[in-house]
């Protein structure tokens, strides 16, 4: 096992990689940027270094402030977390070059599954079943991109390949737009992700956004710690997650879950990871691959028992994965709901100073989450300020302990989406279980204020 890890990560994810060293007996030296001084994990911290000023771009996403602070610390390898630099291929291989381990997958397989083309056709050659489309990257030819789109069946969904965090997708209902928008967002993605190429899917109509948790080692062992259904997005992006997905036989999950568990072995992949995907009618498409710990994966770690972050350490540190897919139980219902800096109707941003936290507690109630009383929320990062995970031995127990949680849940000085959480775990159809990834969107807007 390391002596020593380097978090290079901020918010509640830095905390919790920290609290995994901790039960390893591994020290954890953490980084800050000017801005985040004051959080809770750097209090904490044996060791913190700063590596920068508030903007990501000169500390978060400073490559070799990042390096230098492993090595003046003499850390023996850097956990990335999610976000920042945590799917960026060229980093991971400055890490290993410099000597460290990067606690994640190979540089390769971070550069193969963080393009989406190439990660779709790497998902095709190993049989996962993929959201029909252009199997590669769209030509430049306006005749050829109608003629694709057309074979496909309107609407389509136009694809950045380097597009992440629900950026870089335009839909399409017909061919009279279609030219234009492929245009637009070539356009984006250069300027946001730094490469033009976009492909085609078909946009499908009422999907629900089912994704599998996978962990592998050095040594091609690989499992699969059942679904996760996310379904319960504002553009793109998600707001609750939970662990099963109501309603979809346990024979389905194992069958695409065995898919999961082939590719990975088929790539050499090591790590924690998730393929995403959209379910409809009964069957699973694959959309894109995460190759880090997800915000949500605190669902799956209360539905299996198993420490996922732990794990990612012990795999990385080059020990075999503890358990067999057949040891993997699935046990109860677990429900997440992030907190978020933000109106809860209108969804701008609300950082600033936090007069009052009280978080939730008892049974089956855990809370993720850097904050504090009279913690100042910067302006400069993702408005995330913790997540609320509940754990029953039914879907209907865990609705009642979020809506417990919720309830006695009270942060002040700021506005958080505290109140649309309360809504919507009494809201009847989401109380139903199975909302499709459109549901949230139409319900905001019936609920407009
Ligand atoms: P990102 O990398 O930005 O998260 P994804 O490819 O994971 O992008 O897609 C994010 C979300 O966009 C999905 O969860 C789904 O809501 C929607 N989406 C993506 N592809 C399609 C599609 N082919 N049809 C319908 N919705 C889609």
């Amino acid at each position: 096992m390391f002596k020593k890890i380097l978090v290079a990560n901020r918010g509640e994810i830095a905390l919790r990689i920290q609290r995994a060293c901790r039960e390893l007996g591994v020290k954890a030296v953490m980084v800050y940027s000017e801005a985040d001084r004051e959080a809770k994990y750097v209090k904490l911290a044996e060791e913190a270094v700063c590596i920068g000023p508030a903007p990501s771009a000169g500390s978060y996403l400073n490559m070799p402030a990042i390096i230098s602070a492993a090595e003046v610390t003499d850390a023996e390898a850097i956990h990335p977390g999610y976000g920042f630099l945590s799917e960026n291929a060229d980093f991971a291989e400055r890490v290993e070059r410099s000597g460290f381990q990067f606690i994640g997958p190979t540089p390769e397989s971070i550069r193969i599954m963080g393009d989406k083309v190439s990660a779709k056709q790497a998902m095709i050659k190993a049989g996962v079943p993929c959201v029909p489309g252009s199997e590669g990257e769209l030509p430049d030819d306006p005749i050829q991109i109608k003629r694709l789109a057309k074979a496909i069946g309107y609407p389509v969904i136009i694809k950045a390949a380097g597009g992440g965090g629900g950026r870089g997708m335009r839909v399409v209902h017909t061919e009279a737009a279609l030219i234009n928008a492929v245009t637009m967002t070539k356009n984006e993605a250069g300027a946001a992700f730094g490469n033009t190429a976009v492909y085609l899917e078909k946009f499908l109509q009422n999907p629900r956004h089912i994704e599998i948790q996978i962990l592998a080692d050095k040594y091609k062992n690989a499992v699969y710690l059942g679904e996760r259904d996310c379904s319960m997005q504002r553009r793109h992006q998600k707001i609750i997650e939970e662990a099963p997905a109501p309603g979809i036989p346990r024979k389905i999950i194992d069958r695409v879950g065995d898919r999961c568990v082939a590719a990975c072995k088929k790539i050499g992949y090591r790590g924690a990871g998730t393929f995403e995907f959209l379910y409809e009618d009964g069957e699973f498409y694959f959309i894109e691959m995460n190759t880090r710990v997800q915000v949500e994966h605190p669902v799956t770690e209360m539905t299996t028992g198993i420490d996922i972050v732990k794990t990612q350490i012990m795999v990385a540190a080059g020990e075999r994965l503890p358990f067999t897919q057949r040891q993997i139980q699935i046990r109860g219902h677990a429900i997440e709901c992030r907190l978020n800096a933000e109106d809860s109707h209108k969804f701008i941003p609300s950082p600033g100073r936090i007069t009052m936290w009280h978080p939730p507690g008892g049974p089956g109630v855990r809370v993720d989450s850097h904050v504090y009383t009279n913690y100042f929320v910067p302006p400069n990062y993702d408005s995330m300020i913790g997540k609320i995970i509940v754990h029953g031995d039914t879907r209907e127990q865990a609705l009642a302990r979020m809506r417990t949680a919720l309830g006695e849940t009270v942060v002040e000085g700021i506005s958080t989406n505290i109140a649309l959480h309360r809504e919507l775990m009494v809201d009847a159809k989401f109380m139903s279980g199975g909302t499709n990834i459109h549901y949230l969107e139409a319900w905001l807007a019936n609920h407009a204020r």
